[in-house]
């Protein structure tokens, strides 16, 4: 799909509500704007009083069709690591990612195209104003360039099965579950995994103890 160029963003100084918020995002087109092409609108997730934010790194080619986060493979995964179904996955995490739109494949074909810093640079807006109206009691990142926009740390290995805290947020990082990823299968990851997914559990029973 291929969009023409025209002023259509809106980013204002303030936003009081989610749903102001999620207006102005859903028809973002900062990237376009400046010169990048993207393959999709901004997917949209939906807001449900969920306390616990899940940070990925882009939509693929099926999330951007549906506008709806990890609905393709590798969210298929994702729920599977964490033995959540749909209903309880989209109802416990608010799900947002490093860039909104996808990003198309890439030249040679391989795989799908890395959001370059700039297109990360423009979406942190809409990540930001979310942490600061969610107020979100867990964060969860997903593969190393979240966890990077998320916390500065490089080394994604180190940090899996280790629990960070952002403002006062306890932050779990887990890695990518897209299929191309050969990380899982490194000898030690299995185990780190098993590790992170268990801090998960642990930090949402904490939260439904509270709640
Ligand atoms: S990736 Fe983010 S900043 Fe870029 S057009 Fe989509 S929503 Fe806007």
């Amino acid at each position: 799909m291929r969009f023409t160029v025209s002023r259509v963003t809106v980013r204002k100084s303030t936003y009081r509500s989610i749903a102001s918020l999620q207006r102005d995002t859903s028809r973002c087109r900062a990237c376009v704007e400046a010169g990048y092409q993207i393959e999709s609108l901004p997917v949209r997730a939906p807001f449900a009083g969920q306390q616990a934010y899940m940070f990925g790194q882009a939509p693929g080619i099926v999330e951007g069709q549906e506008r709806l986060p990890w609905r393709g493979r590798a969210g298929q995964k994702l729920r599977r690591w964490l033995e959540l179904d749909e209903e309880a996955f989209y109802s416990t995490f608010y799900c947002a990612s490093v860039t909104r739109c996808y990003p198309g494949r890439m030249p040679s074909g391989r795989g799908d195209r890395a959001p370059t810093p700039r297109e990360q640079d423009l979406c942190e807006f809409w990540r930001d104003w979310e942490l600061e109206l969610l107020r979100p009691r867990l964060i969860v990142t997903v593969g190393g360039l979240a966890l990077r926009r998320m916390l500065g740390l490089t080394e994604l290995t180190a940090a899996i099965g280790e629990r960070f805290e952002r403002e006062g947020v306890p932050v779990v990082p887990l890695p990518h579950p897209s299929g191309a990823s050969s990380w899982p299968h490194a000898p030690g990851n299995r185990e780190r995994l098993e590790r992170a997914l268990e801090l998960v559990h642990a930090e949402l029973a904490g939260l439904a103890a509270r709640s």
